[in-house]
């Protein structure tokens, strides 16, 4: 076994098990701050098929900090339109806003295919010199001690064979996004909190030779239909291969008591279930048919001394609500903060602790609500089909057919001052002038201060200067996180930045604050109307984030 160490006895700063979209968004967070990352990947080539293909507004945001625009980029899509539940006979059941725009800023849905993005993630990765993607390699143990964890790996045997090279890496931190099956969070001993969900659904990933929306005339882009004989979704699939060519869409069919889960993959099998849909060979392309079981379960602690673990290796959840990458996304920035944070010096390990409590209670809601979304349409029996036609349909005509919005989610407790009201809820974005520039707050007020935004603590004061809010020490507090105090002036007023649209200001009117301070994940970490109460809970917040003495004192 070999192993290559590093100057300071390390081989990187964090070793990351897993090149998915989580793992890889976090090497780069992590590498955009100047840490050593060691990405391992047991694939030597990327897995090409699909899987998740839609994401939200917060994810939208998070990913503009890497500079992927989510309206323009040709690698993503959207449909100005409302995502329909419907019965057999094509009625409404359930109308849900995935039309409007959202608090972040930005839409409520986009489209888009896995390893397109993946890529463009790996491709971001490549940029930054200090991280290093070891492909081929799997993790099969670990150790940690007081200062770091010793990581075990060997070539993928079922690449290589049984004999493969192995090799051991030492790393200050370890974060285990590998996957449902995870090694990382097996050797934590960790154990997962099942529901018992289990349903098995076929996927068929198409790419249709002409428009596939503009060919079905009033039928929607995005919608479920809960017929009980087949219950069936269909949405879009991203763009497809061929630039400014027809898009990628995906059909779900439910795999009915009594079937073969293994004969329904066979291609022939998924023509015949797409012929009434107007898709054939001749017409269309099959990129992949693929029995899944739509599991819902979570892990029970997401951090264990020096290791963590995200993504589907914490969660799995039914992809009803399109969710379970958005969550894994989540998870990566919420680890990348606290772990830039320990590794500069301003945090004790301790706030790992918080990584747990607040996501994992944020991830439960959405397990909850997809298992919700999963109840409507996992219905077999033309009975049980028929009761709930005639309650949906009762409930949405006594609510006049208006559409669910979109909820808003607390992370669970946390490093955020729990008195603050919507503290632990996403900060609002919108359209703001400064330096000249006109655009969303996080890219104008990021380029105006010069650094990487959405990565950031900001504190908020409204027609009122933040810093000078604060007590001195908690100036040095503040500088100490490299924090940002943006004074945001209504239009016509003078400040670090103009409100253009009047969107913050209103949000600051509805939550009856004066003063806000976000957090690097766009979290809220407190809420103030006055310079005494946000003295009072900034230290609250200071106090939850186990900032360092020293690091506060360097500041200053
Ligand atoms: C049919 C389907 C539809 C979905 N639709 C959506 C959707 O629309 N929206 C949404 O948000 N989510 C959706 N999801 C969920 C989404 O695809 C996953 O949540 C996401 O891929 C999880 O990313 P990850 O990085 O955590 O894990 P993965 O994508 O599983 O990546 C884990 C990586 O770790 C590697 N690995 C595993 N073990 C080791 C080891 N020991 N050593 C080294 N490497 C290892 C694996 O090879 C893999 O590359 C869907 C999922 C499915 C199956």
């Amino acid at each position: 076994m070999t192993r290559s160490a590093g100057v300071d006895g390390f081989d990187a700063d964090v070793a990351i098990v897993g090149a998915g979209p989580v793992g890889t968004l976090l090497a780069i967070l992590l590498g955009q701050r100047g840490k050593r990352v060691t990405l391992i990947e047991r694939w030597t080539n990327h897995y090409a098929l699909p899987r998740a293909v839609t994401y939200d507004h917060e994810i939208a945001r998070i990913f503009a900090t890497l500079g992927i625009d989510s309206e323009t980029d040709p690698a993503i899509s959207f449909h100005d339109e409302l995502y329909y539940w419907k019965n057999k006979d094509r009625k409404n059941l359930q109308i849900v806003d995935w039309q409007s725009q959202s608090a972040s800023g930005w839409r409520v849905r986009y489209w888009f295919n896995q390893p397109m993005m993946e890529k463009r993630l790996l491709a971001i990765a490549a940029t930054l010199p200090n991280i290093t993607l070891l492909r081929g390699w799997q993790g099969i143990g670990l150790e940690q001690d007081a200062s770091g964890v010793t990581l075990s790996l060997q070539r993928n045997p079922e690449e290589v064979g049984p004999n493969g090279e192995s090799r051991s890496l030492r790393a200050k931190f370890v974060a285990g996004t590998d996957g449902a099956n995870s090694f990382v969070r097996e050797a934590l001993g960790i154990e997962n909190e099942d529901r018992g969900y289990f349903f098995d659904w076929l996927i068929l990933d198409m790419i249709p030779h002409f428009d596939y929306v503009a060919s079905r005339g009033d039928e929607p882009a995005q919608w479920q239909l809960c017929d009980p004989k087949r219950p069936t979704t269909i949405v879009p699939g991203g763009p497809g291969p061929v630039a400014g060519g027809p898009a990628r869409r995906r059909w779900e069919f439910m795999v009915l008591p009594g079937e073969s889960a293994h004969d329904l993959q066979k291609p022939e099998q998924a023509w015949a279930l797409l012929k009434p849909w107007g898709l054939t060979p001749d017409n269309a392309e099959l990129e992949r048919s693929a029995v899944y079981r739509f599991q819902a379960r979570w892990a029970k602690q997401w951090n264990k001394g020096r290791c963590l673990i995200g993504g589907d290796a914490a969660h799995l959840m039914p992809p009803f609500a399109g969710e379970g990458m958005c969550a894994g996304v989540r998870d990566a920035v919420a680890m990348a903060w606290r772990l830039n944070g320990i590794l500069e010096g301003k945090f004790g390990t301790d706030v790992l602790d918080s990584y747990t409590t607040e996501r994992v209670e944020h991830a439960k809601h959405y397990i909850n609500f997809s298992q919700e979304l999963g109840q409507i349409i996992c219905i077999a029996d033309e009975a049980v089909a028929a009761d709930r036609d005639a309650r949906m349909m009762a409930d949405l005509a006594a609510r006049g057919g208006t559409p669910v919005p979109t909820d808003i989610c607390q992370l669970g407790r946390g490093a955020w001052c729990e008195d603050s009201a919507h503290a632990g809820e996403l900060s609002v974005q919108g359209i703001v002038e400064a330096g000249g520039k006109r655009d969303r707050f996080d890219q104008v007020v990021g380029q105006v201060a010069g650094q990487v935004v959405g990565q950031g603590w900001v504190l908020l004061g409204y027609d009122a200067d933040p810093v000078a809010a604060l007590t001195k020490a908690q100036q040095a507090e503040l500088a100490a996180l490299d924090g940002m105090g943006i004074r945001l002036a209504p239009k016509g007023g003078a400040g670090d930045a103009v409100d253009a649209e009047g969107t913050i200001g209103a949000w600051f009117d509805r939550i009856g604050a004066r003063y806000v301070l976000i957090r690097p994940d766009f979290y809220v970490a407190l809420t103030a109307d006055t310079p005494e109460v946000l003295q009072t809970r900034f230290a609250k917040v200071m106090r939850a984030l186990h900032l360092t003495l020293q690091a506060a004192l360097a500041a200053e």
